[in-house]
């Protein structure tokens, strides 16, 4: 099962350009996965800025429901709903969780499998 809402959510609040930098951060993989919390919904991600080679704390709360969907960013630049760390934490978590719905009882290894590989290949750059 995807998450279609939280692109939905990407493209409802996000500006053209909010959601053209969102998904290169998300293209070059400069975001890790800090914290998963399954059975509350949370997330915490640090996202790597596109212009910058600052991280950002983006945390994501309630994300198994739209109603209730509450996203943070530390970034200065967070005026409008959805920021471009935000977007890109949200089209990094809207890949996971094709996966993640699709394995049943597998499903926390791979998904911290991946993850970790993911954060040694980004340690490394
Ligand atoms: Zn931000």
């Amino acid at each position: 099962m995807a998450l279609p809402y939280l692109v939905k959510h990407i493209y409802s609040y996000g500006t053209e350009e909010v959601i053209r930098r969102g998904k290169k951060i998300f293209a070059l993989k400069n975001i890790e996965l800090a914290k998963f919390d399954p059975l509350i919904g949370s997330i915490h991600c640090r996202v790597k800025d596109d212009g910058y080679s600052t991280y950002y704390k983006v945390t994501i709360e309630n994300f198994k429901s739209a109603a209730t969907l509450s996203l943070r960013c530390g970034c200065p630049y967070n005026l409008s709903e959805v920021c471009r760390h935000k977007a890109a934490a949200l089209f990094y978590i809207q890949d996971l969780f094709v996966i993640y719905y699709s394995y049943e009882l597998k499903l926390i290894f791979v998904f911290a499998r991946r993850s970790t590989n993911f954060l040694s290949f980004n340690s490394r750059s």
